[in-house]
């Protein structure tokens, strides 16, 4: 007998009450999107689990791939046996066998959710703790702090026994709440937001804004990489690549230096939003932090954001820059971000950009040019680069 399952545990879908079977599918559907290599699985569903069964394919791979699925909170290798006392001995015997066992301590937890089974979850540990003890030589029972746990779960339909539960990442499936736009930079907040959105179940698109000349082709490629990585996660990303060179400039031109950075935010979130529209989104998803650069004090943030009532959400709002960069290095996007190429803002920053910019000045400052058109075309012209997971495998095999 060897695992032929895996049972999947969730996290916070359990709270859902009528519409729990959307979460449940779309997180099924996730699954096997990431597993379409695989082709002998079965994926089954129920109300508070999801079993994959292995058919023969080999677990370690698919064990890693499980870890990086949003929305499960834990998963075990699993044997299912018949829900018969005398085969869940048996399963209790392979599972140990399984396992380096010899000096340790082990328990086992029944559950029960089929009441009409002889033995209650009492009888169940006594009779499979002292099968196991009579079976196995060199293992001692310790109730409180087991090296092993095995958990023995008696349905109406079978008995799961599972050990070794693994940690996943929680939250609620990619696309179980709506679509966003991304302001993807080459810094190493965004990406952070990005992922943290998707964990509340958003399906992000993102948008970058590039400004040849001034920034670079590797610039340019480091963006396509951190969204390449954020595949990872929801299977496909759209990156919308904004030519902003031209307004970059006439910024330059136009307004007083010190206020460029703030007009610059503002083209930009006009801009996200116009692209936001256009693809169907209902929010905006930024990696601002508060009070971590100029453009990110309250007063900037408030004069930023009134160029839209479009919901902007700031998952890194109130989260330390170390914090950050612990997600950062856990998503592997880490050392892409801290590549030296510099994006089209940390060129153009001024020495010494307002901190508490007033709003009138800075819509002054702007009605003297027509921003308006020149942002249609901006958004015109942008290119769309659609970034999936089988192309990531593809570029890592060459490496
Ligand atoms: P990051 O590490 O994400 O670059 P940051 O700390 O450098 O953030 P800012 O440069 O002030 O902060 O940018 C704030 C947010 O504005 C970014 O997190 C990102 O969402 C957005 N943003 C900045 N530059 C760009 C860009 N070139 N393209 C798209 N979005 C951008
Ligand atoms: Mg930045």
């Amino acid at each position: 007998m060897e695992y032929d399952h895996i049972l999947i545990r969730f996290g916070e879908i359990t709270t859902k009450g009528r519409n729990r079977n959307l979460f449940i599918n779309k997180l099924s559907n996730n699954i096997g999107r990431k597993l379409t290599e695989y082709k002998q699985l079965k994926i089954e569903k129920t109300r508070d689990r999801i079993y994959i069964k292995l058919n023969g394919e080999r677990h370690e791979g698919i064990v890693d791939i499980l870890k990086n699925i949003i929305g499960i909170q834990s998963f075990s290798l699993a044997l299912k046996v018949d829900s018969d006392i005398e085969k869940i001995k048996d399963g209790v015997l392979t599972a140990i066998q399984q396992l380096e066992h010899d000096g340790k301590s082990f328990k086992i937890s029944a559950r029960r959710s089929d009441k009409t089974f002889p033995l209650d979850t009492n009888q169940l540990n006594y009779e499979l703790g002292s099968h196991i003890l009579k079976n196995v030589q060199g293992i001692d029972v310790n109730v409180h702090t087991p090296d092993i746990n095995i958990r023995v779960e008696v349905r109406k339909e079978a008995t799961y026994i599972t050990f070794k539960d693994e940690v996943g990442l929680g939250g609620l499936p990619v696309g179980s709440s709506g679509k966003a736009v991304l302001m993807l930079s080459g810094g190493l907040d965004s990406p952070v937001a990005g992922f943290l959105a998707m964990k509340r179940g958003l399906t992000i698109e993102a948008v970058h804004f590039h400004s040849p000349p001034y920034t670079s082709e590797r610039a340019r490629q480091k963006v396509i990489d951190l969204a390449q990585q954020l595949t990872e996660f929801s299977g496909t990303i759209k990156l919308h690549i904004v030519p902003f060179t031209e307004i970059q400039t006439t910024i330059q031109r136009q307004i007083p230096e010190n206020y460029t950075l703030i007009s610059t935010r503002r083209m930009m979130l006009r801009i996200t939003d116009e692209i936001r529209r256009r693809r169907n989104a209902l929010a905006i998803v930024t990696g601002e932090s508060l009070g971590q650069v100029a453009s990110q004090t309250l007063e900037s943030m408030h004069v930023i954001n009134n160029v839209t009532n479009t919901p902007i959400i700031r998952p890194l709002v109130t989260v330390d820059k170390f914090d950050i960069i612990n997600v950062a290095k856990k998503i592997n996007t880490h050392d892409i971000s801290i590549r030296p190429f510099e994006d089209c803002c940390t060129i153009f920053t001024p020495a010494s950009p307002k901190t508490r910019p007033k709003l009138d000045k800075v819509t002054y400052y702007e009605s003297y040019t027509d921003f308006e058109s020149l942002i249609e075309k901006a958004v015109d012209e942008t290119e769309i680069l659609t970034l999936d997971l089988s192309k990531k495998k593809e570029i890592e095999e060459l490496f």
